[in-house]
């Protein structure tokens, strides 16, 4: 009764991790970039008919710097590593990684020498999307538990550095 009767519906109470993540998932930006066939599904992701603007991240940063989500569209040659890895250094922290598709995951049909047998033993990946290649809403998918894990963070206490894997450690 009295003055908490008075303030409902027009005062919210909440703590500010809460508020941080709320606001870190509700204004992620990926970066624009791909590496095979799986960027096209992640291209067509973008456009109209999927509209990743109702998750507030339809602008593909061209610049790693503007960008705080890398999503690993493709297939990781060897030869291609260094600069993946590179532009994931330049990117903002706190930042996340999807690894999208076979390929990304775990090297796909490509068991030889020249592709990287899952971009996890470089990056630190936050959501793996199985398939070959997975479709738009599988990428949503992938994106929502993504926005979930940030939820859950705890972005004030123990706040998130990405860093990169030595391979073979
Ligand atoms: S998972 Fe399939 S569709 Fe995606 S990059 Fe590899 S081969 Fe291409």
């Amino acid at each position: 009764m009295g003055i908490t009767n008075h303030l409902n519906d027009t005062v919210h109470v909440t703590n500010l991790e809460w508020f941080v993540n709320w606001a870190r998932k509700s204004s992620m930006w990926p970066l624009g970039f791909g590496l095979a066939c799986c960027a096209l599904e992640m291209i067509a992701t973008f456009v109209s008919r999927y509209d990743l603007a109702r998750f507030g991240m339809e602008v593909a940063r061209p610049s790693p710097r503007h960008a705080d989500l890398m999503i690993v569209s493709g297939t990781a040659s060897k030869k291609m590593l260094p600069a993946v890895l590179r532009i994931y250094e330049q990117m903002a922290e706190p930042k996340w990684v999807i690894a999208m598709g076979a390929c990304a995951c775990s090297g796909g049909i490509y068991k030889n020498y020249s592709v990287v047998q899952g971009i996890d033993r470089h990056l630190p990946v936050d959501v793996y999307i199985p398939g070959c290649p997975p479709r738009p809403e599988a990428l949503i998918d992938g994106i929502l538990q993504l926005h979930a894990k940030v939820m859950k963070e705890q972005s004030i206490r123990n706040p998130r550095v990405g860093k990169i894997k030595v391979a073979g450690r």
